[in-house]
């Protein structure tokens, strides 16, 4: 036990540098989103300034969207909104990526947001509607203590890469296959 804590404390000691971090946050277990509005509460708490940019607009009513609109220090953009994904058009569903990443592109380049949350971002990656290596490009010239968090099932390798901290939630069990529908500060 003692051996532990010192090899413990000398990794504390080692890692000393400050810089902002790139986290993905994938696999097929329930928790993506939700650690992501996590880490926005303790980003608010040491009053920075975040955005959200989500990729895919599941529902309206999540209490996260309530709440984290109500608050001054936060900007919240649903990129769902007023268009659909896929149209079936590959060349409808590009341009609706080149858009919703344009807004994302704006929040990379604002120094003042210390934390951006791209929420189901792999969802147009996976289906080709928008370029990982634009992503990529952004990602690498963002300010140099922004955190951005990027969440969503099936994170495509070079996304893993390029990040910090990676990972992959595991599905175990869900209620839902226990027929007990999405449930308010849970689920939604
Ligand atoms: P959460 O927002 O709860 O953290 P998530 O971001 O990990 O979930 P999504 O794929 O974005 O997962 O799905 C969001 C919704 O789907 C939530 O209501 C969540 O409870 C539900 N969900 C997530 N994973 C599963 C699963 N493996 N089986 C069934 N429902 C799921
Ligand atoms: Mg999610």
């Amino acid at each position: 036990m003692q051996r532990k804590k010192a090899v413990v404390d000398a990794a504390i000691a080692r890692a000393d540098q400050d810089q902002g971090l790139l986290l993905v946050l994938t696999g097929n277990g329930k928790g993506k989103s939700s650690s992501a509005f996590g880490m926005m509460a303790r980003a608010l708490g040491h009053g920075m300034r975040i955005g959200v940019a989500q990729f895919v607009k599941g529902r309206s009513d999540t209490g996260e969207e309530i709440f984290f609109r109500r608050q001054p220090a936060v900007v919240w953009h649903v990129l769902g909104e007023g268009f659909t994904w896929k149209t079936q058009d590959l060349s409808r569903d590009t341009e609706t990526g080149r858009r919703a990443w344009a807004v994302a592109r704006e929040m990379l380049h604002d120094p003042s947001l210390g934390l951006i949350v791209l929420d189901e971002l792999t969802y147009p990656l996976r289906h080709g509607w928008l370029e990982l290596d634009t992503v990529l490009t952004d990602l690498s010239s963002r300010p140099s203590m922004q955190h951005v968090v990027i969440t969503g099932r099936g994170a495509p390798t070079a996304l893993c890469d390029a990040a910090d901290t990676v990972t992959e939630l595991r599905d175990i069990k869900h209620a839902f296959r226990a027929g007990i529908r999405a449930q308010r500060g849970i689920d939604l």
